[in-house]
């Protein structure tokens, strides 16, 4: 039961084969027995009663295609009920007064929260190694990372615990999990998921989607948890859309960008592989291969690394003591007791990106890198433009690497931020545009100690073109079995 896709678990449930509360029964099992550290809260209770409310739907015949389905939420999302920490010790017992529009909206679908998803606190990482609550196993091989922030949305897929996750990408965090754990993942374009309730990180960036095991399933997903929000100022007012609409569409004649600067130096050869096996496969359902550019690639992550810490050191002021959250027990005046609780409250790396926002946003330096990163921004939008937009476009849809290597293993990277932060490089660019792009598993790699390990295929799309990205990525995953592998 545990490996079926979303789509076959709500025939199943709206047949009366298996009840909601057996369903969530079984997967809260399997989260007890697992060793992965990959959720940081779950309330048997509260999600049976979540369940109990879903059966009783189905019974009345008021469903929709997410009713009874198990999910588990990244713990950037605030929950009511169940904490919501962002892997902080800032937030270590914070319980929600309200939910967030993506949990509201998956409530009112009925699906069923498992639980709350270990992350990279306030989702600055690449590894889920900066959780104040402990790093989450890759479940393929558990001496690697899952991947981050969402590496505990990854690992639960990856690992059966949960057929639906919810996860957030600034830079990547989607995307990057997803293959590194052999998921299915999409960010969908900036201002499609409501950021409500999402925790802030660098919130020109920040964007929620979901992760699965299917294109078809995340379709599902993205249907109930994307549309517009007037609580969130960046929401686009657009209406809703069936975003499973083209699955079964044919992509003969589909134009596939292959930026050369996505298969430069720094790409693993293991990595290589499998991404050009993959664009072969598409080659053989009908697609070209177009040779193009994105020539300011290498500059996303100076880029990134200048304006995500900027919106970081701005958004995170609020956490101070006062309102909420961790308070520094001894204090002499309220200078002290800001200075103790955020020193004690915030992670290496947390302190170090306020650090650089602080820095980049201050006067005399505003110029030369804040407001050079925002230009140069715009430089990178352009080059998607190129490719993907106008009359002269090159291409519909741009694929590659998402991450230049496999999982590496836990520890490799904790000393270098750096390091960290190069990983980046293929997701980056995408984010500062605000383009859609996914994740989907297309073959394995070898470990640094010879463990297999995924290897994702990342497809870029225009604005608005998650439908059509859904579609490409549905048609690999009908000729091809990555996607239904999993880990003993
Ligand atoms: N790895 C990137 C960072 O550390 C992206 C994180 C994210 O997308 N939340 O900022």
């Amino acid at each position: 039961m545990h490996t079926k896709t979303i789509k076959e678990l709500s025939t199943l449930l709206q047949t009366k084969k298996i009840s909601a509360a057996e369903l969530a029964t079984l997967f809260l099992d399997r989260i007890g027995q697992s060793d992965l550290n990959a959720f940081l809260h779950v309330d048997r209770e509260l999600t049976l009663q979540q369940a109990a409310q879903a059966d009783l739907r189905i019974a009345n015949g008021d469903v929709t295609p997410l009713t009874g389905i198990p999910i588990a939420h990244k713990d950037l999302f605030v929950t009511r009920g169940w904490r919501t920490t962002a892997g902080s010790k800032m937030l270590e017992n914070y319980v929600s007064p309200f939910d967030a529009t993506v949990v509201e909206q998956f409530n009112a679908a009925g699906t069923v929260t498992l639980g709350k998803l270990n992350c990279d606190e306030f989702a600055m990482g690449s590894g889920n190694e900066n959780s104040y609550f402990g790093a989450v196993k890759n479940p393929w091989d558990k001496r690697a990372v899952p991947g981050g922030s969402s590496g505990g949305s990854a690992a639960a897929i990856a690992a059966r615990l949960a057929p639906a996750a919810t996860g957030t990408d600034t830079g990547g965090s989607i995307r990057q999990p997803s293959a590194l754990c052999g998921v299915t993942g999409i960010k969908p374009t900036y201002g499609s998921v409501s950021r409500y309730g999402m925790i802030a990180f660098a919130s020109s960036l920040d964007q929620g989607g979901p992760i699965a095991k299917t294109a078809e399933d995340c379709g599902l997903l993205l249907n109930a948890m994307s549309g517009f929000d007037q609580r969130d100022s960046t929401s686009i007012e657009r209406p809703k859309e069936d975003f499973t609409r083209s699955l079964n569409d044919s992509i003969k004649g589909l134009r596939i960008g292959v930026p050369k600067e996505f298969f430069g130096a720094g790409l693993a050869a293991d990595v290589e592989q499998a991404v050009r096996t993959a664009l072969a496969e598409y080659e053989k359902l009908g697609a070209t291969l177009v040779d193009i550019s994105l020539p300011k690639t290498e500059l996303s992550i100076p880029v990134y690394y200048v304006i995500a810490p900027a919106e970081a050191s701005s958004n995170l002021s609020r956490f101070d003591g006062v309102r909420y959250g961790h308070r520094a027990a001894d204090y002499k005046d309220l200078a002290d007791m800001y200075q103790k609780t955020r020193a004690e409250g915030f992670g290496d790396e947390v302190k170090r990106r306020i650090l650089v926002g602080a820095y980049v946003l201050s006067h005399g330096y505003y110029d030369a890198y804040y407001l050079q990163a925002q230009k140069i921004r715009r430089l990178i939008a352009q080059d998607f433009q190129n490719a993907l937009t106008g009359p002269d476009r090159k291409c519909d849809v741009i694929m590659g690497p998402v991450s230049p290597t496999v999982a590496w293993d836990l520890g490799d990277k904790t000393d270098d931020p750096v390091a960290n932060y190069l990983a980046d490089i293929f997701t980056l660019s995408t984010s500062l545009a605000g383009l859609p792009g996914m994740s989907i598993p297309c073959g394995f790699g070898q470990g640094e100690k010879n463990g297999q390990r995924p290897v994702g295929l990342q497809i870029i799309g225009s604005y608005y073109d998650e439908a059509r990205l859904l579609n490409v990525a549905h048609q690999y995953q009908q000729v091809t079995d990555w996607h239904l592998r999993a880990p003993d």
